[in-house]
C-alpha cells in the first residue's frame, strides 16, 4: 500500500486547534472575567459597502440565464488579473496580467507552490507561519530551518543559508514575529538568490501593514522579478478571511529544478486540483483592489490596538518586538519559561488568550504571539489587564 510521503510528518495538532482543546470550553479567568482572545489573526472589521455591492450584483447576474456563469478560467477572470496588475502598476511595478494567478487565499497557494519543485531543499524561517512548514511536509519536501532569534533581529539572514540552492520562503511583515525587512534587508535576500540560484517565495499576506522604510512587495527589490514569486491575500487588509481571495505572481523566466517554467507547473497543477474562485468573490476582489485606502484604514485600526498592547507590555516590563508594521507582537516569556506555561498563566490570571510561540516551530518556544486583530475595546481592556494583572 502507498503511504502519502508527507502526511506522517505533520504535527498531530495544528496550533489553533490545540489551543481550543486546552481551553476546553473555559470562558472566564480565575477572577470571573471573560476571556479575551489575542490569539488567531482573523479580521474583525467588515468589508466595504462597495465590495458587498459588487458581490451582490454578481450574485444576481448568476440568477439570470443571459449573465449566468459556470466554471471560470482556472487562473482567474481577466478582469481581476488586470485589476491586480493595475495595483502593481500604481506602485511603479510592472508585471503583466498573465503573470497573476487568482487564488482562494494565501494558505492554499503556499500548499500548491510547495508541490511544484522536485528535489531541492526548502529553506524556512523558524519560527514561521505553521501552514508554510506543513505545506512543505505534505509535499514530502526536505526542510532546512533558518534561525530568526533575537540576535538576528527575529528575521532570517541569507548568510545562514547552506551552500545548496533551494526555495527560500520569506514572510514580511513576519508572522509570528511582527517585524519586517527594510529595503536593504530585502535587497540582500534577492541579491543572494540571484547569486546562488535560489527561488524566493515571498508571503506578503501582511503587506497592507507596512509603510515608510519597509517594502510592501518583493518586486521593490532590484531584480526581484528574476527570482521571486509573491503570494498575496485580501484577507488581512480587505477583510476577506471569510470570502477567500488572493493571488500569486509568478513572473515569466522562473523555472523549477526540473527546468520547467514555474507558471506552467502551477497551471498544470491547478488544472488537476481546483476549479477557480467563485465569480461573486472575484467581483468583490475586483472592487476591493483599487481601494488601497480602505486596506490602510483597517491596518491603521489594528495597529492602534497593537500600540496599546505594546505600551502595556513595555510598562509591565516585558521584552517584545513587532506591533509597528504588523498586528502581531512577539513577547519573550518572563524568567525564560516555556510558551505553554505562559499561555496557561495568562488565561488563568489575566483572562487573555495568546498563541504559544512553540506552535510556530521549535525556535518559537520561550515566546508567545499577541494578535491585535480584536476590537478596539478588547485591545484596550487587554492592555489594562497586562498592566495591572
Ligand atoms: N500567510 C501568513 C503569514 C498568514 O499569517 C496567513 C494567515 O494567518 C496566511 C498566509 C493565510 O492567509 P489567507 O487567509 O489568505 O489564506
Amino acid at each position: 500500500m502507498m503511504r502519502h510521503p508527507g502526511f506522517g510528518q505533520i504535527r498531530r495538532g495544528y496550533i489553533f486547534g490545540e489551543i481550543r482543546e486546552r481551553l476546553a470550553g473555559r470562558i472566564c479567568d480565575r477572577h470571573g472575567r471573560r476571556l479575551i482572545s489575542l490569539g488567531v489573526g482573523d479580521a474583525t472589521r467588515p468589508i466595504t459597502r462597495a465590495v458587498a455591492d459588487a458581490m451582490s450584483r454578481a450574485a444576481r447576474e448568476m440568477s439570470v440565464a443571459a449573465t449566468f456563469r459556470g466554471y471560470g478560467p482556472t487562473a482567474g477572470y481577466a478582469f481581476l488579473r488586470d485589476a491586480v496588475a493595475e495595483r502593481y502598476a500604481a506602485r511603479g511595478l510592472s508585471l503583466t496580467a498573465d503573470e497573476v494567478f487568482v487564488t482562494d487565499g494565501a494558505k492554499s497557494c503556499l500548499t500548491a507552490l510547495a508541490a511544484l519543485w522536485g528535489d531541492v531543499p526548502m529553506y524556512l524561517p523558524c519560527p514561521a507561519y505553521p501552514a508554510t512548514a506543513d505545506a512543505c511536509r505534505l509535499a514530502g519536501r526536505e526542510i532546512v530551518y533558518l534561525p530568526c532569534d533575537e540576535a538576528r533581529g527575529f528575521l532570517p539572514r541569507p548568510e545562514d543559508l547552506p551552500p545548496r540552492p533551494g526555495v527560500v520562503w520569506l514572510c514580511s511583515p513576519a508572522n509570528p514575529q511582527g517585524v519586517a525587512f527594510d529595503y536593504p534587508g530585502l535587497a540582500a535576500w534577492v541579491a543572494a538568490a540571484r547569486r546562488r540560484g535560489d527561488v524566493i517565495v515571498s508571503d506578503a499576506a501582511y503587506a497592507p501593514f507596512v509603510s515608510g522604510r519597509y517594502p510592501a512587495s518583493v518586486y521593490e527589490a532590484p531584480e526581484g522579478r528574476a527570482c521571486a514569486v509573491e503570494v498575496c491575500s485580501l484577507s488581512k487588509g480587505a477583510s476577506f478571511t471569510g470570502l477567500r481571495c488572493g493571488w500569486c505572481v509568478i513572473p515569466r523566466g522562473i523555472v523549477t529544478d526540473g527546468g520547467i517554467p514555474l507558471r506552467d507547473s502551477w497551471t498544470r497543477r491547478a488544472e488537476a486540483t481546483v476549479n477557480g474562485v467563485a465569480y461573486p468573490v472575484q467581483r468583490a476582489a475586483e472592487a476591493a483592489l483599487p481601494d488601497e485606502a480602505a486596506e490602510r484604514d483597517n491596518a491603521a485600526a489594528y495597529l492602534e490596538g497593537a500600540r496599546l498592547l505594546a505600551a502595556a507590555l513595555g510598562a509591565a516590563g516585558y521584552r517584545f518586538c513587532g506591533g509597528e508594521v504588523s498586528p502581531y507582537l512577539w513577547v519573550a516569556c518572563k524568567n525564560g519559561g516555556g510558551s505553554w506555561s505562559f499561555f496557561e498563566n495568562w488565561v488563568e490570571n489575566k483572562g487573555l488568550v495568546v498563541t504559544p510561540g512553540v506552535g510556530f516551530g521549535e525556535g518559537g518556544d520561550g515566546y508567545v504571539r499577541l494578535s491585535a486583530f480584536c476590537s478596539p475595546a478588547d485591545c484596550a481592556e487587554a492592555a489594562e489587564r497586562i498592566r495591572n494583572g
